[in-house]
């Protein structure tokens, strides 16, 4: 067999861009992307897309209505494909009292129960979703429990590495491409069926192709890994304001040990994304289950100490605002998670602006990126003590930065956007109430400058002359 159509169930962060490429590489092959919200397929079939990734309007605007499609004709789609693609949410549920909290599988299932209902013909189901370890086992269950005549499923596992922001850039120079699959002749050709796909861009020696579980937890382990290395140089971030040590100085004199390397060094307000937090909380289950807790504990430290971070820079905003924000105009430069994207899931902004708001603090946000209501939703849905019409009446989104810092009393910048380095903070320092304050979370401003300037300047890992 030959694939000739792709199908992938889930038009988000990752099934959007990720088949993009591939109909861009593989113009021989129909690619269609299906999702049971009307509106994000009438988003992808717009010209303004609902998720915001460089390079992705150029990719799609040339594929798609070619061999790209975006369409909630799920079954049609299911019925035609080779290959499916299962790339739905999986997000994180709590249980027992709000005490436990683990992967919710129920969107992977009932993509599953959607394929197993649907499906006619022989079908190569893929994991792109992130998943704990042994899923692919449950949804096999699920498909061949109808035991149709005439149907058959391999499962393969194909975790996605790609980073909201850099999303075309990685996923078309990958540094690996994953496959596990079952160890069956029949597992090892669907697995040979898959990497025919990915070698239409992606050199064979950069397939790794593994058993389904090794594939299934090396996506949480890289995951894990990458989330520990900023909570452990955060966790350094906090000696160095007791030291007078200077995180950064720290960061470059330790990543130059080529066993340590400097990427994923940089101390910030903490981290954010839909996913760091959520497939750690996933591995820890995962250990618990298996009675590994110390294992489990080891993990959850990553998630407790990202905790302590945020809450640790919320408490000095308000500690320097004279301990109280009861009242005070504050600004908040950049709600999405990271720069180069417009999501805001698990976004540091959040917990900075909800505490603040807590305190009755009133706030002007600018984001380049982020949809004003999107702002909205968050913070009235995570505010603890202030009412959804209260936190609306104590928030005002600009579309200008400058706008937004007019006669406030403090600047926090919470998201690295290359724009706010480029700011013209006499004109801001001008226009803000005095002492004016900046916070700088994601230490990218000339902090030199700024206290020449007149502004009281405070960052993360390093004590700053007032
Ligand atoms: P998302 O929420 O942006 O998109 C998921 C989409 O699936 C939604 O549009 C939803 O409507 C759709 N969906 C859910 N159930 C469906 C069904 N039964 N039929 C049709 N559509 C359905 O999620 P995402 O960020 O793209 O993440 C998808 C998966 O990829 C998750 O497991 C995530 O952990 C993983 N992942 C995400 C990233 C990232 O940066 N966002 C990176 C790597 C892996």
């Amino acid at each position: 067999m030959v694939i000739k159509k792709i199908c992938c169930i889930g038009a988000g962060y990752v099934g959007g861009p990720t088949c993009s490429v591939m109909a861009l590489k593989c113009p021989h092959i129909t690619v269609t992307v299906v999702d049971k919200s009307k509106d994000r397929i009438a988003q992808w079939n717009s010209d303004k897309l609902p998720i915001y990734e460089p390079g992705l309007d150029e990719v799609v605007a040339e594929c798609r209505g070619r061999n790209l499609f975006f369409s909630t004709d799920i079954e049609t789609a299911i019925k035609e494909a080779d290959l499916i693609f299962i790339s739905v949410n999986t997000p994180t549920k709590t249980f027992g009292n709000g005490k436990g909290r683990a992967a919710d599988l129920k969107y992977v299932e009932g993509a599953a129960r959607m394929i197993a209902e649907m499906a006619s013909g022989d079908k190569i189901v893929v994991e792109k979703s992130t998943v704990p370890v042994r899923a692919a086992e449950s949804i096999l269950n699920i498909l061949r429990a109808n035991n149709k005549p005439g149907v058959s499923y391999q499962i393969l596992s194909n975790p996605e590495f790609l980073a909201e922001g850099t999303a075309i850039d990685d996923l078309l120079k990958a540094d690996r491409v994953l496959i596990g699959g079952e160890d069956t002749p029949e597992g090892h050709a669907a697995v040979e069926k898959l990497c025919w796909v990915y070698e239409h861009w992606i050199s064979r020696c950069n397939i790794i192709t593994t058993n389904t579980w090794s594939s299934e937890l090396s996506k949480l382990a890289a995951n894990a890994f990458l989330a520990q290395r900023i909570s452990s140089i955060n966790s350094l971030s906090a000696v160095c304001e007791a030291t007078g040590a200077d995180i950064s100085e720290v960061a470059r004199a330790v990543g130059l040990d080529s066993r340590i390397g400097s990427k994923f060094l940089q101390a910030s307000v903490g981290f954010g994304g839909s996913c760091f937090q959520k497939d750690i909380l996933n591995l820890v289950y995962i250990c618990e289950c298996l009675n590994l807790p110390e294992v489990a504990a080891y993990w959850q430290q990553v998630i407790d100490m990202n905790e302590y971070q945020k809450s640790r820079f919320s408490a000095k905003v308000i500690e320097s605002l004279f301990n109280t924000v009861s009242d005070k105009q504050i600004t908040i430069l950049g709600f999405a998670f990271k720069k180069d994207t417009g999501d805001t899931r698990e976004s540091p902004a959040i917990h900075v602006a909800t505490t603040l708001l807590d305190e009755g603090a009133k706030l002007h946000i600018y984001d380049p990126k982020v949809e004003p209501s999107q702002i909205i939703d968050d913070l009235t849905h995570l505010s603890v003590t202030e009412e959804p019409e209260n936190v609306k009446n104590s928030v005002t989104i600009h579309s200008d930065p400058y706008a937004a810092t007019m006669g406030t009393h403090a600047i926090i910048l919470c998201t690295e956007w290359d724009e706010f380095v480029m700011l013209d903070y006499e004109r801001i320092y001008k226009g803000m109430m005095k002492p004016a304050h900046i916070f700088d979370g994601r230490k990218i401003l000339d902090h030199d400058r700024l206290i020449k300037i007149g502004f009281q300047v405070q960052t993360i890992g390093k004590r700053l002359a007032r």
